[in-house]
């Protein structure tokens, strides 16, 4: 049995005092959802905040990308061991880093790799683009991409590895997949590639999130599908009673 999760990803936005406001204001909804593991994702600067006024709850704490290098000469850059004082987890690859950073999947492995390392637990995304779903190739680069992103990956337990599926498209735009799409998805391109890389058990055992325009009103669709096993949230995470009402909509389905 996979224990949904349920992540918001705050991207580029809230100052820490806005962040301390944003998550006072979630805290008693969310606190009231069972069953469902909540995820919030702010940015490096108000990690610290988020995870002091988090403690001594069931909401864990995660950052947006980091480095996969220990310390030493990489200006700018906030690397595992920092991100372990505060985080539980760690959004890796996401499609703005890929097209605004030029993030690949060789980088993304390595950083997914150090990660685990570090007993961080890494939320891998992958997706398609617009061209690339209309051009019939979607199951074919999301395998390769969830082949090259965990080669060489050993995670120690299933709770360990998360693969967020969000294809491009889908992501702030308002167009939403559909549920039983993403669903079939899932089963026949995503779980397949890990079992071969992790072995099957694994894959049943890992959790796959959906992505891309997730909202109260849609949420409790793809939570119902038995390969979705929770959501990455991005714009819908920014308001508190969104955040938690796509929470509640995760409770109780498995
Ligand atoms: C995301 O940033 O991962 C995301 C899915 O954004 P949104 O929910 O706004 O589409």
């Amino acid at each position: 049995m996979r224990t949904p999760l349920v992540a918001g990803n705050w991207k580029l936005n809230k100052t820490v005092i806005e962040a301390y406001k944003l998550v006072s204001e979630m805290l008693p909804g969310l606190r009231m959802v069972r069953g469902v593991e909540k995820l919030i994702c702010p940015p490096f600067t108000a990690l610290m905040a988020v995870s002091r006024l988090l403690k001594d709850t069931d909401i864990s704490v995660g950052a947006q990308n980091m480095t996969w290098e220990e310390q030493g000469a990489f200006t700018g850059e906030i690397s595992p061991l920092m991100l372990a004082e505060f985080c539980q987890y760690v959004i890796l690859g996401h499609s703005e880093r890929r097209a605004y950073y030029g993030e690949t999947d060789v980088i993304i492995n390595r950083k997914v790799r150090a990660a685990l390392a570090h007993e961080l637990r890494p939320i891998v995304c992958v997706g398609e683009t617009l061209e690339q779903n209309e051009a019939g190739i979607a199951a074919e680069v999301v395998s390769q991409q969830v082949r090259d992103c965990l080669q060489g990956a050993e995670p120690t337990s299933t709770d360990q590895l998360v693969i967020a599926y969000e294809p491009v498209w889908a992501i702030g735009t308002g167009r939403a997949a559909t549920a039983d799409g993403v669903n079939t998805f899932i089963r026949n391109a995503i779980r397949p590639v890990v079992a071969g890389l992790l072995g099957e058990g694994f894959s049943q055992g890992m959790r796959v999130l959906y992505g891309g325009s997730v909202n109260p009103g849609n949420a409790g669709e793809f939570f119902r599908e038995a390969e979705i096993d929770g959501a990455l949230v991005g714009g819908a995470s920014l308001k508190a009673k969104s955040f938690v009402d796509i929470a509640e909509a995760a409770q109780g389905v498995r």
